[in-house]
């Protein structure tokens, strides 16, 4: 696995690839890595000749600085992980490196009402901070395939508007990549580091919450639905942002179920301090 850490080399070394007909995968990340992680370098492996990974937390995209001072760093950890899963080049800027001319300067991305709801409601400027570094990635990587996770379902939905403003939808398949889970059911994500011992335990009901909607959804109206879940939520500790039903295909909310609309449930809540979100397609 090559390491790089300035775009410059980065680029030379995947144009030289480019012309000699490699076609080139792609899986963005902020590190701290878990298996979800590796199950897309693994996917993206079986269908390119070069898969590159990047490691970068992202500054942009945290709505509170807390988080961001607090996202777990594991990187020698990191590069032992992804080089068996598949990785052959890992890019590893700094933020001087991505943004040379500071954090402000970005353009503003139309991402119409995608941005008002669930995340991008309660976490303002998120998305665009995404945006971001996600344009930024794409030019300097220019992949012919993107690796994204179904674990952030509205974030899948972003990338793949972005990648619509930019007339780049023609030129790099976005590949979505089921959400990987601990045997409990909780999804594996880098903020599980973060959770106690008792947090962990509890974590779970989330995951329980969406399998309670998937079981219990049926005809009618879904507002009783959302309610009893809230309240679990709440009951078992959490703090809840959201516990949503919304069309899968526009995240619009949805109020009744006529029983064929394909649904996805959604739930963003805090334990303490960890903000944990996860999501599960419901039958249509
Ligand atoms: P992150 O490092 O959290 O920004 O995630 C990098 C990529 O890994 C994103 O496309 C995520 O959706 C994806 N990802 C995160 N957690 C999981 C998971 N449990 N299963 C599959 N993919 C995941």
């Amino acid at each position: 696995m090559i390491l790089y850490k300035k775009i410059t080399d980065l680029h030379k070394y995947l144009d030289t690839q480019r012309q000699n007909g490699k076609s080139i995968g792609f899986v963005p990340t902020m590190g701290a890595l878990h298996d979800g992680h590796l199950s897309l370098i693994e996917e993206a492996k079986k269908e390119n000749d070069l898969v590159v990974c990047s490691i970068f937390v992202n500054p942009t995209q945290f709505n509170d600085p807390r988080d961001f001072e607090k996202y777990p760093v594991t990187i020698d950890r990191d590069i032992a992980l992804i080089e068996p899963a598949g990785c052959d080049v890992l890019f590893l800027p700094v933020v001087q490196e991505m943004y040379p001319v500071g954090v402000k300067t970005g353009r503003h991305y139309d991402l119409g009402y995608l941005e008002t709801l669930l995340e991008g409601k309660y976490r303002p400027g998120h998305f665009q901070g995404v945006c971001m570094v996600v344009h930024r990635l794409l030019e300097i990587v220019m992949p012919d395939n993107l690796y994204l996770g179904q674990k952030d379902y509205q974030q899948c939905m972003v990338i793949t508007r972005l990648a619509e403003l930019l007339h780049l939808s023609d030129k790099i398949k976005i590949n979505i990549c089921p959400t990987l889970r601990e045997p409990d059911g909780l999804a594996m994500s880098s903020r599980n580091m973060r959770l106690s011992k008792e947090e962990r335990q509890k974590a779970v009901t989330i995951y329980q919450c969406l399998i309670e909607i998937k079981e219990q959804l049926k005809q009618g109206e879904l507002h009783q639905l959302k309610e009893k879940v809230l309240s679990r939520l709440v009951q078992a500790g959490f703090k809840p942002d959201y516990a949503e039903i919304a069309d899968a295909a526009n995240l619009q909310p949805a109020e009744t179920w006529d029983g064929k609309q394909q649904l996805v449930a959604l739930i963003a809540a805090y334990l303490n301090e960890v903000r944990l979100i996860d999501n599960m397609i419901l039958a249509s």
